[in-house]
């Protein structure tokens, strides 16, 4: 009776399974879950928090070193030495400092006691140019190191099966480090179950990351020189090109989804003034909520820089950037068992139905590699060393000096005993893994659904 009653807490908690589920579980599985201890998450709870503070010292001068030196994508060379040097120290674990061809991402695996689940947490650590680490990316690596040691900690102390995974994962602003990982089949050859990674925000803490699908254009118009005055009518002004391309997505903004976003920046438009423009050129973002819809953003776009040639007779070239970011395909499984742990722990998360709901922001490229596993991002809010949450979010001056500050870093702490959780309940509570992959497969097949429609 008390098994059952354990049980059906934890998949209650899970929000999985209905305790009718549990019943029918034959009574070999619950006395193996009994005997394993699984059913009841406190004394890993006990050991993940110990252990993770256990490595506070060490975890901080980390945290403190990347956050102060700065690099930007695919150049973070000190980070990369620095956590893959950490790794190479620790006990059981095989680090290979380079993969996919890519000199800043590498991996880290910790091997069980044979053949099981395969957990993996991704570290990011590039930075923003002029803005230093004003996404907290320090943060993150943190989270993910302490996460990936506490859970390899429990793998080793209760002999279980199974694998974890740290991959350092570069160049997450802009550059699609994690898509080029998933291209170079780095996740897939490693056969991990699930993808875990971190986010800090100036918003409350939750599992769900809500973020856009995304892409970048690079837009040049050629024009043709003249003299501005003698003969300007000699002359295809591709400033102008562009001022009427950037001011008709300023029109069709009024028509565009609430989840829609387009930005971007004028980066040249001639040089001398009594000269009639021949070449300028600028840079677009585009975001929606779903792939699907930033196909039709595209298509709308794309016939807006259109325009800006039509208009003026330049030459439109067009450059789409190779890496777009999807939207987050957030795993309730993971996030049921994430929330649970980081209760468990003192933290607070809102009530996951109504969290769901709320509008996306940001793009990150953990989302592509969420539609090909199960995943989850949670954000975690970030203080001032004087405890006050920063007025704006990541990308800002205030944000990067939150990341830095020791509140910011405790808090990352707790997200790393978090996510350990996750991990530890993947690797420990029966039938738990195949819940959340039926679910990722559900969430795949409807997906197609849509696309077929
Ligand atoms: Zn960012
Ligand atoms: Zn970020």
């Amino acid at each position: 009776m008390v098994r059952v009653t354990q049980a059906k807490g934890l998949l209650a908690a899970f929000g999985l399974a209905s305790i009718n589920t549990v019943i029918a579980t034959s009574q070999t599985s619950l006395q193996s879950r009994q005997k394993s201890n699984s059913s009841d998450i406190t004394p890993y709870v006990e050991k993940v928090s110990d252990y993770v503070d256990s490595l506070e010292e060490e975890l901080w001068s980390i945290n403190k070193e990347i956050h102060d030196n700065p690099e930007l994508g695919y150049k973070e060379v000190k980070a990369h030495k620095l956590l893959t040097s950490f790794m190479e120290e620790q006990k059981g674990w095989n680090v290979t400092r380079s993969v996919g061809g890519i000199a800043t991402a590498f991996m880290a695996v910790f091997e069980g006691s044979g053949d099981g689940p395969v957990v993996s947490f991704n570290a990011e650590y590039d930075a923003l140019e002029g803005l230093g680490h004003a996404c907290g990316h320090n943060l993150i690596a943190t989270a993910s190191l302490g996460g990936a040691l506490a859970a390899a900690e429990i793998m080793r102390e209760e002999k279980l099966a199974g694998k974890v995974i740290l991959f350092g994962t570069p160049a997450e602003e802009s550059l699609g480090g994690k898509v080029k990982m998933l291209e170079a089949g780095i996740f897939e050859d490693a056969k991990i179950d699930i993808s875990l990674i971190s986010h800090p925000g100036n918003g409350a803490d939750t599992p769900y990351m809500i973020t856009m699908s995304t892409d970048r254009f690079d837009i040049e118009f050629k024009g043709l020189e003249a003299h501005a005055a003698a003969a300007p009518w000699q002359g295809i002004n591709s400033q102008d090109a562009l001022l009427l391309a950037n001011s008709a997505l300023s029109y069709m903004r009024q028509q565009m989804r609430p989840t829609d976003r387009v930005h971007g920046i004028i980066e040249s438009g001639g040089s001398r003034i009594n000269v009639i423009p021949a070449l300028s050129s600028g840079s677009y973002q585009i975001r929606s909520a779903d792939d699907e819809q930033l196909e039709d953003l595209t298509d709308r776009v794309v016939q807006c820089f259109k325009a800006g040639a039509i208009g003026t007779g330049a030459k439109l070239n067009l450059t789409m950037r190779p890496y777009g970011y999807a939207n987050m395909n957030n795993n309730d499984g993971l996030a049921a068992s994430y929330s649970r742990w980081f209760e468990e722990l003192g933290g607070e998360v809102p009530e996951a139905d109504l969290d769901k709901t709320r509008d996306p922001s940001g793009s990150t490229d953990q989302g592509n590699i969420s539609h090909d596993f199960p995943a989850i991002s949670p954000q975690f809010q970030i203080t001032f060393a004087n405890g006050s949450v920063p007025e704006t979010g990541p990308h800002t001056e205030g944000f990067e000096v939150a990341a830095g500050s020791k509140p910011a870093f405790e808090k990352a702490l707790l997200v790393a005993k978090s996510l350990a959780g996750v991990a530890v309940d993947v690797l420990t509570v029966d039938g738990l893994l195949d819940e959340i992959k039926a679910e990722f497969k559900k969430s795949q097949s409807s997906k197609l659904r849509r696309r077929r429609a």
